[in-house]
């Protein structure tokens, strides 16, 4: 690329918010010179890797206020956002270009290809067909405001080069040195710390039970509280209530050096009182005072192998041996058993960034920068994370749409 090129609007990060932003802006203002920027030898790299290679392109829930919920950090922004595009729209959005999506049992929506090439692809096209120019193996350096917009420095082929432009969008995920970029720039940035994460448990408890899953949990940790399902693995427990109370307590987590207590509920909705009431009617029920606790569950939503475990301070007695101090300590057990997060893990099928530009500097209807005219900002390099299941990528599509519209209007 030849140096001192002037453009109307760059666009710095090739990964699904810039792209989409892109497209949009050419799409509605094909008169506009568009360059996307982008450090990796190829775009979309996090697009391909998503989803276990298969993307999960978005969730079906098409309401703003509940979807909003779903967004531990960046719900009061995005729900005027999601009123101008949300995962109707993403769906819309795709099909008119050829990609056809599916929604799963739990809502999360993919290509119906299972492929996650095919939603890379269809982004790559629909951006050639709008006449973006996609430069890669480019890195933003720095940035300066001028009189004109902003002049860049950049690096790209082993050469320090610089261009102008107009309008500069920022969508570089959570790249730490943008983030010193734009902090140079005055913004303010949160500081980023991981979410979406499994905990590290090591409990004789869970010893031997990799792979058990249990349907409907709830967990205590500090002043999160999540419910779903659990799953034991081979460094301690994952599954959705695990996810979400760590992206709910990322940064409590964060704070505590990923080391916690964390309080077990195996029983979901029972309450101590109303499982002791199950262990007591239990003990009392004839046929069963000659069973063996460990071998008898009292609860079905509660797999063999784990009860075994979990009832191993009772030994090898019948249900008809138990003291009162005994159905106590099992309820508390099976109800608010004590754990401890002793690090975290990765979960392979997502991961995100909390932190990011601080949001009350943006205006959420543009994505322009409160501080810095011309200047834009969309997807992960935001304050803003979601839980598994789509989100992310919705937050993603949202600003950098919002992003465009207004990328697309003359200066
Ligand atoms: C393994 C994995 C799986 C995931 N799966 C899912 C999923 O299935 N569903 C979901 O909703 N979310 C998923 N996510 C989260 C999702 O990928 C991100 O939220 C999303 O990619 C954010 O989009 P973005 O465009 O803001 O940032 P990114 O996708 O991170 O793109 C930013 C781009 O900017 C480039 N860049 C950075 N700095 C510079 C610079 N200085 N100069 C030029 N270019 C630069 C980067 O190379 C990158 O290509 C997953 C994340 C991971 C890591």
């Amino acid at each position: 690329m030849s140096a001192n090129l002037n453009w109307d609007v760059v666009i710095t990060g090739g990964g699904p918010a810039g792209f989409f932003a892109a497209i949009r802006c050419a799409e509605l203002n094909p008169q506009l010179k568009v360059l996307i920027v982008e450090k990796a030898s190829q775009t979309l790299g996090k697009v391909l890797i998503s989803g276990g290679g298969r993307c999960n392109v978005t969730h079906a829930c098409f309401e703003p206020a509940e979807l909003v919920g779903f967004y531990p950090r960046g719900a009061n922004e995005l729900r005027g956002a999601f009123t101008r595009f949300q995962p109707k729209d993403t769906l819309k959005w795709f099909e008119a270009r050829g990609v056809k999506l599916k929604t799963e049992a739990d809502r999360r929506m993919f290509p119906s290809t299972d492929d996650a090439r095919t939603i890379a692809n269809g982004l790559r096209e629909a951006a050639q067909a709008a006449g973006i120019k996609v430069q890669t193996g480019t890195a933003l350096l720095a940035v300066e405001k001028n009189k004109n917009g902003f002049r860049l420095e950049l690096r790209g082929a082993g050469k320090l080069f610089n261009l102008q432009t107009k309008k500069l969008l920022l969508a570089t995920g959570s790249d730490a040195k943008t983030q010193s970029l734009v902090q140079a720039l005055g913004h303010s940035i949160v500081q980023p710390v991981p979410s979406l994460f499994t905990f590290n448990v090591k409990d004789k408890r869970l010893d031997g039970l990799a792979g058990v899953s249990v349907e409907n949990v709830i967990l205590k940790m500090d002043t999160i509280t999540t419910q779903g399902a659990a799953l034991i693995t081979h460094w301690g427990l994952s599954g959705p209530a695990v996810l979400k109370c760590s992206a709910w307590g990322a940064r409590i987590l964060f704070d505590k050096k990923y080391a916690s207590p964390l309080t077990v509920n195996w029983l979901g909705d029972h309450t101590f009182d109303s499982a002791l009431a199950i262990l007591h009617s239990n003990k009392d029920w004839k046929e069963n005072a000659r069973k063996k606790v460990a071998t008898q569950p009292a609860f079905s939503q509660i797999p063999l192998r784990l009860w075994k475990q979990l009832t191993g301070f009772i030994g090898e007695k019948n249900w008809g041996d138990l003291s009162k101090a005994e159905l106590r300590k099992l309820a508390q057990e099976l109800t608010a058993g004590e754990f401890r997060i002793q690090g975290k893990g990765i979960f392979k099928e997502e991961f995100v960034v909390c932190g990011g530009v601080k949001l009350s500097e943006v205006d959420f209807k543009t994505m322009q920068s409160k501080l810095i005219p011309g200047l834009f900002f969309a997807g992960e390099v935001l304050d803003i994370d979601g839980l598994t299941g789509g989100f992310n990528f919705q937050s993603a599509w949202t600003t950098g749409w919002l992003a465009g519209n207004a990328l697309a209007e003359n200066v």
